[in-house]
């Protein structure tokens, strides 16, 4: 049976020889497994090395989910906006900030939506009528720091 050392922990024998093995990945609770992978496994440290192959197998199904998830971070985006009847110019406005066209770069899948907004858009996709509360918000944004200068009475003119 073959061995050899570790180069992580060093144990003499550590490395032996796995066959047909499946790992999972796990990216953002999206799952992939990968079948029939074959390398070494360090008895002592647990250190896995895939051979070249497998390697190569085990990164570019890592790189897909990767594509995949970013795909779908993308069309959920757009999705949603749409169901919340919001053109992506009233979305920057209302939800993001950010440059105007931050939500067609989201929705291309160019730059992934920050975590925070991603969040608050699958909210709002179970709530939808939350939007009355952000546009109520929304148009409560002015500066409310006019305390030292208060307000003139309107003169009542009927
Ligand atoms: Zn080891």
């Amino acid at each position: 049976m073959k061995q050899r050392q570790c180069v992580s922990c060093g144990a003499p024998a550590g490395m032996q020889p796995f066959n047909n093995r499946s790992e999972l990945i796990d990216y953002k609770h999206l799952l992939r497994q990968v079948d029939g992978l074959d390398g070494w496994e360090c008895q002592a440290c647990g250190e896995i090395e895939f051979d070249a192959a497998s390697a190569e197998r085990y990164a570019s199904a890592g790189d897909q989910l990767l594509e995949d998830c970013r795909q779908f971070m993308a069309s959920e985006m757009k999705r949603i906006r749409r169901k919340l009847h919001l053109s992506q110019k009233d979305a920057v406005r209302l939800l993001s900030g950010g440059g105007h066209n931050a939500f067609s770069r989201y929705e291309r899948g160019e730059v992934a939506p920050p975590q925070p907004l991603f969040m608050l858009m699958r909210l709002l996709d179970r709530h939808p009528e939350l939007m009355a509360e952000v546009h109520a918000l929304s148009a409560q944004q002015a500066p409310a720091a006019t305390d030292s200068e208060p307000q003139q009475p309107r003169l009542a003119t009927s």
